[in-house]
C-alpha cells in the first residue's frame, strides 16, 4: 500500500457510460477527476442500443455528432409493445440507434481528451468518509490503490459498490417478471417485433449477418434470482413452450436475462457521496430509458459538482441535483414499471391494452408519452412563476446577433 494517498478533486467509480460523460462533464467545469474502472477494457456488449431525442440534443450541444458519425433514426417507436409515433417538435425526434460499445468509445475518448484520469483494471474495495474528504481504496494492476478526494461518485451500475460502502439504501421491488435473450447463429424464425401469444412475448430480429436476436417472457413465470446467466437450453425450452418453434439447434453468442426490478435510492447525495445512473436506480431495460435517464444524471450533475469543487460553490446548487434527478427517475421509472405490467401480464391485461392502443389514436396522449420517453417534457421544479420555459430545456433556437449574425 503506498504511504500516502494520492490526491484529486472527483473520484468517479465506473467508466459506463454515465460515469465517462459525468467526467467530461466535470472536466468541462474545470474540475480534476481520476475514473477507477473494474474492467480492464471496454465491454463489447450492445446492452442499451437506443438515444433518445433529449440525449442527442445534448450530445449536439457537445460537438459530439461529428464524431458519433451517421446514426439511423426512425420515429416509429412503442409504449409497451404499441406503436407510438416520437414526431415532436425539436431538432432530433424519435430514437436513435447506436450500441452501447459506440456510446462508451465515444465518452470514453471525449473524456479523456478533456483531460480525465481514467484508469482500468482498478476494483473499488473501499471507502472511508471523513467529514473533508473521501478516501477511496481500489486494487489495481499495481497492487492497492489510495486515492483522496473532495467527493465520490457511484457510477458503478445496479450493483453499486460505492452504494453499499456508503450504507446508501435502495428502496423497490425486485424483478418478479424476467425477459430471456439471445443473439443466435443458425436458426430460422419469423422476424416478431413483440408478439403476444397465448403463453408469452416472444421478439425475433434477424440482422443483416444472419444472427438473430430472439427475446422471450413466459406469461405467470416468476423471476428466480440468478448468479449469472441462463443457459441457452432454458431459453430454448421457454422459446419452444411459448412460439411451439425449435431453436435448440442454433448456436447463442451472447444470452442474458433482464427482469422488472424497481429500485431508487431514496437520495442521491449524502454528503460527500453521490450517485448517478444505474447505481442511483435500477429498471427494467426497456427502450434504452435506464441509459439515457443516466446519461441526464450526469449532465446535470457535472457542471454543479465542478462548481462545489472547483470553485467552492454552494451546497444547495449540488443539492438540486438530488431534488430534480430525483423526481425525474421516480416519474420515468413509474412508466416502466407501467410498461412492464402492460407487456408482460397474460391475457388479463389485454382489455387494458386496448383501451391504451386506442387512447394512443389521440395526438395529446401519443405527445404526452413520446415527450415523456424522449426526456424533451422534463420541468425541474425551480419556484414560483409563469413563464412556459420555466424549469425546462431551452428548444433548439436560432440566435441572431449584430456580431455573428444567424448562430
Ligand atoms: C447485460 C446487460 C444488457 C443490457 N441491455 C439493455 C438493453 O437492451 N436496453 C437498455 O435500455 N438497457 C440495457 N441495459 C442497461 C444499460 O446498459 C444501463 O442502463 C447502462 O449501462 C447504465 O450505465 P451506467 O454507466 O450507469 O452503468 P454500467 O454501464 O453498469 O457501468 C458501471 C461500470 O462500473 C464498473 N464497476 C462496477 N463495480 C465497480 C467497482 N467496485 N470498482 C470499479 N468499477 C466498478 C463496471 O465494470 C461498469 O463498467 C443492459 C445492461 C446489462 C448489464
Amino acid at each position: 500500500m503506498t504511504e500516502r494517498p494520492e490526491q484529486t478533486q472527483v473520484v468517479v467509480v465506473g467508466a459506463g457510460p454515465v460515469g465517462l460523460m459525468l467526467a467530461a462533464e466535470l472536466r468541462l467545469g474545470g474540475a480534476r477527476v481520476v475514473v477507477l474502472e473494474r474492467l480492464p477494457a471496454p465491454t463489447t456488449e450492445s446492452r442499451a442500443s437506443t438515444l433518445h431525442a433529449r440525449t442527442m440534443e445534448l450530445f449536439d450541444s457537445r460537438g459530439l455528432l461529428d464524431a458519433l458519425g451517421p446514426v439511423p433514426g426512425d420515429t416509429r417507436g412503442h409504449f409497451a409493445g404499441l406503436p407510438l409515433d416520437f414526431t415532436l417538435p425539436g431538432s432530433h425526434p424519435g430514437q436513435w440507434k447506436v450500441p452501447q460499445d459506440r456510446t462508451e468509445a465515444l465518452l470514453g475518448s471525449w473524456a479523456k481528451r478533456l483531460g480525465a484520469d481514467v484508469r482500468r483494471g482498478h476494483e473499488v474495495t473501499a471507502l472511508t468518509v471523513a467529514d473533508d474528504f473521501v478516501e477511496v481504496e481500489a486494487v489495481g494492476p499495481a497492487g492497492r490503490l489510495r486515492l483522496r478526494a473532495l467527493c465520490v461518485v457511484g457510477c458503478d451500475g445496479e450493483r453499486s459498490a460505492v452504494r453499499e460502502l456508503a450504507g446508501l439504501d435502495f428502496p423497490g421491488t425486485d424483478a418478479t417478471r424476467e425477459l430471456i435473450r439471445a443473439d443466435v447463429a443458425g436458426i430460422e424464425v419469423p422476424d416478431r417485433r413483440f408478439q403476444r401469444l397465448e403463453g408469452g412475448l416472444a421478439i425475433a430480429a434477424r440482422r443483416g449477418d444472419g444472427v438473430t436476436r430472439i427475446m422471450v417472457h413466459e406469461f405467470g413465470r416468476v423471476a428466480a434470482p440468478r448468479s449469472g446467466a441462463p443457459g441457452f437450453g432454458e431459453l430454448a425450452t421457454v422459446w419452444k413452450r411459448v412460439t411451439g418453434e425449435d431453436v435448440s439447434g442454433g448456436t447463442p453468442l451472447w444470452i442474458n436475462a433482464f427482469g422488472d426490478v424497481s429500485r431508487q435510492v431514496s437520495h442521491y447525495r449524502a454528503g460527500r457521496v453521490l450517485l448517478a445512473g444505474d447505481a442511483a436506480h435500477a429498471q427494467l431495460p426497456i427502450g434504452g430509458q435506464a441509459l439515457n435517464l443516466g446519461l441526464q444524471d450526469a449532465v446535470n450533475l457535472g457542471w454543479k459538482l465542478a462548481v462545489q469543487v472547483a470553485r467552492k460553490g454552494s451546497a444547495g446548487l449540488l443539492d438540486s441535483y438530488h431534488d430534480e434527478r430525483h423526481a425525474v427517475g421516480r416519474r420515468v421509472l413509474s412508466g416502466i414499471r407501467a410498461q412492464a405490467l402492460l407487456l408482460l401480464s397474460g391475457p388479463e391485461v389485454e382489455p387494458l391494452r386496448a383501451v391504451v392502443g386506442e387512447l394512443l389514436g389521440s395526438d395529446a396522449v401519443r405527445r404526452h408519452l413520446a415527450s415523456t420517453i424522449s426526456g424533451l417534457d422534463i420541468r425541474y421544479d425551480v419556484g414560483e412563476g409563469a413563464h412556459p420555459l420555466l424549469g425546462r430545456r431551452l428548444p433548439p433556437t436560432v440566435l441572431e446577433t449584430a456580431a455573428l449574425g444567424r448562430v
